[in-house]
């Protein structure tokens, strides 16, 4: 399985930067998890949109979703041509409902709603889901192929299964929007880099790798803070590939 990290910022992306899209590729399908704004560009330079097979998002906020919105002039364009036949499968919460109704776009689109404690299978991939906790209902994802298992948290507070959630996994793609601070000041909706690294400690992850990076707060200062529980932590860096192996 090869993780892709298309864009790994929010709420905003910096400049040149792209917020939540992450490729996982494996036996030649192609999914997409999360698709915010900058996703659409940055994803070709790793592959044509229109070889895409399924798009998963985690939840309905723009920074997850929004290139869903310009990407279907391409995927009409190719319809047009002949070049694409199928719609793209998306699977997303139903809500917040306005957000969802937006989705569906003449017919480059097969929209499905997900919600928690779903499995589906797309492809290689065999992917279950958790509820999050978060400003609009979510999920968090356990992906789990030939080549190992991948679990995204989505965007989430702390809640207390996302160790059970996360047990074991190969690599764990955790949002760390928050620093201490943060937390010290009661923010909702975000966990932050030292509460993800001490959830993956004691989920017993092979790898963690830290994502949905705020643009204004210094990248250091949380590998600082999630270090201490978590040593071999990593941050997410755009355009890079990771790679699971059995
Ligand atoms: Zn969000």
């Amino acid at each position: 399985m090869h993780l892709t990290v298309v864009g790994c910022y929010g709420p905003y992306p910096p400049a040149g930067g792209a917020c939540s899209g992450y490729l996982l590729r494996e036996e030649g399908y192609n999914l997409l998890i999360d698709c915010g704004n900058g996703v659409l560009s940055s994803l070709q330079n790793h592959i044509d949109f229109r070889e895409l097979n399924a798009v998963l998002l985690s939840h309905l906020h723009p920074d997850h979703y929004s290139d869903i919105l310009i990407m279907r002039y391409g995927l009409v364009m190719a319809r047009n041509s002949g070049r694409l036949s199928e719609p793209l499968k998306i699977y997303a919460p139903p809500e917040p409902e306005e957000d969802f109704e937006r989705l569906p776009y003449k017919d480059v689109y097969a929209v499905q709603p997900i919600g928690p404690d779903q499995a589906l299978e797309l492809g290689p991939f065999n992917v279950e889901t958790a509820a999050v906790v978060h400003a609009v209902p979510g999920v968090a994802l356990r992906v789990k192929s030939a080549s190992g298992t991948l679990v995204y948290s989505g965007d989430t507070e702390y809640f207390d299964g996302l160790e059970s959630f996360a047990r074991e996994a190969d690599l764990f793609l955790c949002e760390a929007n928050y620093q201490d601070l943060d937390i010290t000041n009661n923010l909702a909706n975000h966990i932050s880099a030292a509460q993800a690294a001490r959830a993956a400690a004691s989920a017993g992850v092979k790898r963690l790798l830290l994502t949905h990076h705020h643009p204004d707060r210094d990248r250091e200062v949380s590998r600082a803070e999630a270090e201490k529980y978590y040593p071999a932590v990593e941050m997410a860096v755009e355009g890079e590939t990771y790679l699971l192996s059995p």
